[in-house]
């Protein structure tokens, strides 16, 4: 009994060492802690290895569903993070990865995180987060200003109103463009006479109320997946997520879009809820039309949300802010952190140009959140959320209006200077022109180019065809060997045909990528091509050319 006791008061007493004392800088975590502080790049770098290893190897060290069942030394699990978890990540900060949306971080973001983790403050409340409230209010005002440009007395008027929000800050685009979505739709279905809203009603009493046999988005075809997302949630329905072909710039047609919008009126009775602008489709990096649609959203008395979440900072950059001409006319505007605001993970934003526009989907409880209060969970879809607005003002404060501009000018710079590389080689073809700091190219060999250019429809298909298998292979290979990265998707273009073929997809924001570094992409993926596999593909490809 005695000996069960010691053990109890031991394991309580470890317990309470768990919550109080800090780890030796001598121990393994507080050696990789000290090591992350001191160099993070070169933490990364060495200790990122095992970059070959394959999904179902690494699946493999995380496939016991057994809750342990006994306390571990805090040094035994750091063994266990420093082996298989950071050694087997993808190492995102790397110049050459430059496949995907996430890049490297101002290191000032990892000892501030930490002092938001100390702090944990709940910012879904005032009770949970002094400070930190007034702080997100503030973000929000300053993106609401970065988009609006409204003035001193209207950020005055409304930046701390206790019963509005100029924005909602949440953990990504996705949650962003489902919450501009859903106050839209409530906005359409306000209580009316003897309907209460569809928040209270539902949307099939709302439908009914007003006569129509649906809602719709309309959004064109390089739309992000995550409006269909929301399509379905708010129960619109995805069938109701309209997608509008694309010129040959990747930009909404404004012809198809507004025949779209009538034959949807005329022929189904089906109401158009919201035009959706992209300001940096994820895949193309091009830009909608946006004041043209906030024409036409004006006419059909319908929201127009622009979704910004890649290229909305692109408003920083006095030499190109007007690529975003019209963004100020939105409703609402999507805004990710987490992106081209180098801010870690799972930070993004909504703001709306009426201040009051957030009423829509208000909520309240007895024990929080109650009425004339300031918290801001009264007006966000998630609840309990982290103080990361505290990542976005450092980024704001310490890199500056001028300093994203130069970040931003310097992306769009080196997507071009990549552009002109692919147009100059002999090899690859560019299968898109970036207008941010997106691009799209393929392996394609200038005779290949040049039997593509005269060749019949079917032939040019099996061409193509070919050529898809190849740029699968050298983007798969070059993924596994771990030294580059680019992503890879399909796209419509126009030369051939309007056909999808599949490309390299390539995102420069990452500062550190160099000239050299693109260059090594290229010659990389030039070797890659010369490995048996893929030049048994190549050989099939030959005979086109010589016809
Ligand atoms: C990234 C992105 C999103 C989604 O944002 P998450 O942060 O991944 O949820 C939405 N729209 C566009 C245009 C994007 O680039």
């Amino acid at each position: 009994m005695a000996k069960n006791r010691d053990a109890a008061r031991a394991t309580l007493e470890n317990l309470y060492r768990i919550f109080t004392v800090p780890e030796a800088p001598d121990s393994t975590l507080g050696a990789i802690d000290q090591a992350i502080t001191d160099d993070v790049t070169g933490f990364l770098q060495t200790h990122i290895v095992a970059l070959e290893h394959s999904l179902e190897k690494i699946e493999a060290d995380f496939s016991s569903s057994q809750i342990p069942e006994e306390p571990t030394f805090v040094s035994t699990y750091t063994e266990f993070v420093q082996e298989k978890l950071v050694a087997q990540s993808v190492h995102t900060a790397a110049p050459g990865f430059i496949g995907h949306m996430t890049s490297a971080l101002p290191y000032f973001m990892l000892p501030l995180s930490r002092i938001m983790t100390a702090l944990n403050q709940n910012l879904v409340k005032v009770e949970t987060s002094k400070a930190f409230t007034p702080l997100e209010r503030q973000v929000l005002a300053m993106l609401h200003r970065l988009v609006y440009q409204g003035n001193d007395p209207f950020y005055r008027r409304w930046i701390h109103d206790s019963r509005h929000a100029l924005g909602a800050f949440c953990s990504g685009g996705t949650i962003a463009n489902v919450t501009a979505l859903w106050v839209a739709r409530n906005r359409l279905f306000a209580a009316d006479g003897s309907f209460h809203g569809i928040a209270r009603e539902g949307l099939a009493r709302a439908l009914k109320y007003k006569g129509w046999d649906g809602v719709a988005i309309l959004v064109s075809k390089r739309g992000h997946y995550s409006l269909g997302k929301a399509a379905d949630l708010l129960g619109i329905g995805r069938d109701n997520l309209v997608l509008v072909e694309t010129d040959d710039q990747n930009r909404i047609d404004l012809d198809l879009l507004r025949k779209e919008c009538r034959r949807l009126q005329e022929e189904e009775n089906i109401h158009p809820l919201a035009l959706v602008g992209i300001a940096g489709t994820t895949e193309t990096g091009n830009v909608d039309p946006l004041a043209a649609m906030a024409d036409l959203a004006t006419e059909l008395g319908c929201h127009f949300h622009v979704d910004a979440a890649w290229g909305g900072p692109t408003l920083f950059s006095s030499r190109h802010r007007q690529l975003l001409d019209g963004i100020e006319r939105a409703d609402s505007v999507t805004i990710d952190a987490h992106k081209q605001l180098y801010v870690p993970m799972g930070a993004g934003m909504v703001v709306f140009k009426d201040p009051t526009a957030l009423s829509a989907i208000e909520h309240h409880a007895a024990y929080i959140l109650r009425h004339g209060s300031k918290d801001l969970g009264s007006h966000t879809l998630e609840g309990s959320r982290p103080g990361k607005a505290m990542l976005v003002h450092a980024g704001l404060s310490i890199i500056g209006r001028k300093g994203y501009e130069l970040l931003i000018d310097l992306g769009i710079e080196r997507a071009r200077t990549f552009a002109a590389l692919i147009r100059q080689h002999p090899e690859f073809e560019l299968t898109s022109d970036p207008e941010l700091n997106i691009l799209t190219y393929r392996y394609c060999p200038q005779p290949l180019q040049r039997a593509l250019a005269g060749a019949p429809a079917a032939e040019r298909c099996r061409i193509n065809k070919l050529l898809d298998q190849v740029n699968q292979l050298v983007q798969k290979i070059e993924r596994e060997a771990g030294k580059t990265f680019v992503s890879r998707t399909r796209l419509r273009v126009p030369a051939y045909g309007g056909k999808e073929i599949t490309v390299f997809r390539v995102v420069l924001a990452n500062p550190l990528t160099t000239y050299a570094i693109l260059s090594e992409v290229l010659e990389e993926q030039c070797a890659i091509v010369q490995q048996p596999e893929v030049r048994s593909l190549l050989d099939q490809l030959e005979s086109f050319c010589l016809s």
